[in-house]
């Protein structure tokens, strides 16, 4: 069975008060080590610190898939595993978009951060227009192959792949149960396909407005294993909200 995650993914936000006051609201119960949250890189720290007695595990929201030089702004896995961060998003459709992130860049991310000894999160997600053109497959199962090209796995802990509809991040637009149902499960199947039992174990997250209101029947369906969230996942009282509905 793949485990639940809730995954808080706080982007460029969050000073370091607001940082202070979230890790003393929290309220978790029944935490396996799979509430997880990636503050911007130079926060990492601080949380790991503040962290440490609520079982949060952090990480980054990108790396590099370089080990060290001449990379200026760049974010080292080496760096990362030694502050003592856990995972790193990968591919997120910001970076895509804005960052002209390829596939075969993601790609040597996942191979990079796996190496390491980091969990990468690997994010894909059709635009709207794709959508509308019926290519969400195409693109998804496309971006899940790419990203995932030579990579070998011992076993399910060390991947997530976090499928978010482009059109439903931070737009209020979820994605309805069926709608992201339909497409877990043909990422299951590619999985199952790529990795044969282990392909079964593999959390696949769903990430695209994930609110306290819309978890519950999202976490329903069988394979969304959790959620990638972004917005709700920034204050204190509704990512303790998901956290509680993941560990139902
Ligand atoms: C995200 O950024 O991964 C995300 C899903 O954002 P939001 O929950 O705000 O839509």
């Amino acid at each position: 069975m793949p485990k639940n995650y809730m995954i808080g993914n706080w982007k460029m936000n969050q000073t370091s008060e607001e940082i202070t006051s979230f890790f003393s609201d929290l309220k978790l119960e029944n935490n396996q080590n799979n509430f997880w949250i990636a503050p911007q890189t130079l926060h990492i720290d601080k949380c790991l610190a503040l962290a440490s007695t609520t079982g949060v595990l952090i990480g980054s929201q990108n790396c590099s898939d370089q080990d060290h030089g001449a990379f200026t702004g760049e974010v080292s896995t080496d760096t990362l595993m030694e502050m003592g961060a856990h995972f790193t998003l990968v591919g997120h459709s910001e970076r895509r978009a804005y960052f002209q992130e390829s596939d075969a860049f993601i790609n040597s991310k996942v191979a990079k951060a796996i190496e390491k000894g980091l969990v990468p999160v690997l994010c894909v997600g059709e635009t709207l227009e794709e959508r509308e053109a019926d290519k969400t497959f195409d693109i998804v199962l496309g971006q899940v192959k790419s990203g995932l090209d030579s990579i070998e796995l011992n076993n399910e802990a060390e991947l997530i792949v976090a499928y978010e509809p482009v059109w439903a991040i931070g737009t209020g637009k979820t994605a309805s149960p069926e709608q992201a149902e339909e497409v877990h499960s043909k990422v299951r199947d590619l999985l199952v396909e790529l990795y044969g039992e282990t392909g079964k174990d593999i959390s696949i997250l769903y990430g695209g407005s994930v609110k306290p209101n819309n978890v519950k029947e999202l976490l329903e369906k069988t394979n969304i294993n959790g959620g990638l969230v972004g917005g709700a996942s920034i204050k204190a009282e509704s990512f303790s909200e998901l956290c509680a509905a993941c560990s139902l």
